[in-house]
């Protein structure tokens, strides 16, 4: 069954309709993962776990969203950030015009972790009310909470996003570019949702302040890539989509 919903006609599409009506939708974005690691690392996890959970459970995945809020990302080239506002609307709007044909039950994958979320809970929350279809987030940073095949925990460009893009995507990571910047042990204001020193209080850096990473590390990121693998990657992949896969068997059940 081919899941990609860019690839099929309407006439497929409403065959699918007659018999599912939830949906995948990926979103990740377009921001400097350091030297080693492309612009769209985020996008790709996204559309990865959603692919393959997709087709675990014969769910159709709708075209990703490759743009999300990344504005303390564009102290590198190549990075684009939408306004918050304009995420919100973009993933209300693609719910709102799918949910005129019949699609009731959303699963929205977030790639750009923790970051993405207050704007995709705000778009959720109002399709909810609006439109009376369901949303569920699925963030893998909060889904794998109790994961324990890494040592280091969540930063960017780090152990855990590269090593699920080297199982992933192995041709796009160039690991002889890595460059470790060990994160920092602040007691708070620590963001990693599996470590207790998680406030739930992110703000994003200012350009300025990821300057000041550059300046240390030479590259842009936070964490160790260099402990990066595709054997970690494989089992957190697994993880992954293993918890997506259950997600969409509740939301069957829900509807039924
Ligand atoms: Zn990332």
């Amino acid at each position: 069954m081919n899941i990609h919903l860019q690839e099929l006609t309407w006439s497929q599409i409403d065959e699918y309709l007659q018999h599912d009506d939830r949906l995948i939708i990926p979103v990740g974005s377009t921001e400097q993962h350091g030297r080693f690691a492309p612009l769209g690392t985020d996008t790709y996890v996204a559309m990865a776990l959603a692919e393959d959970a997709g087709e675990k459970s014969g769910v159709l995945v709708a075209p990703p969203v490759w743009t999300g809020w990344s504005p303390h990302h564009l102290v590198r080239p190549g990075t684009i950030s939408i306004r918050a506002e304009v995420l919100i609307e973009l993933l209300f709007d693609t719910i709102s015009s799918l949910a005129t044909h019949g699609f009731a039950h959303f699963v929205v994958v977030n790639g750009h972790r923790v970051v993405n979320i207050p704007w995709l809970q705000i778009a959720a929350e109002r399709a909810q009310r609006e439109l009376q279809v369901k949303v569920a987030l699925f963030d893998p940073a909060w889904m794998s909470k109790e994961f324990a095949g890494f040592s280091d925990g969540i930063g960017h460009g780090e152990e855990i996003e590269i090593s699920h893009m080297l199982h992933c995507f192995p041709d796009l990571i160039d690991l002889q570019q890595a460059g470790d910047n060990p994160a920092g042990g602040r007691e708070l204001y620590h963001v990693d949702p599996a470590d207790r020193r998680d406030t739930l209080c992110y703000v994003p850096a200012t350009v300025e302040d990821m300057k000041k990473i550059a300046d240390i590390s030479g590259d842009t990121v936070t964490g160790r890539p260099s402990l990066a693998s595709a054997e970690k990657g494989r089992a957190y992949h697994e993880h992954l989509v293993g918890r997506l896969v259950q997600v969409l068997e509740q939301m069957r059940q829900e509807r039924s």
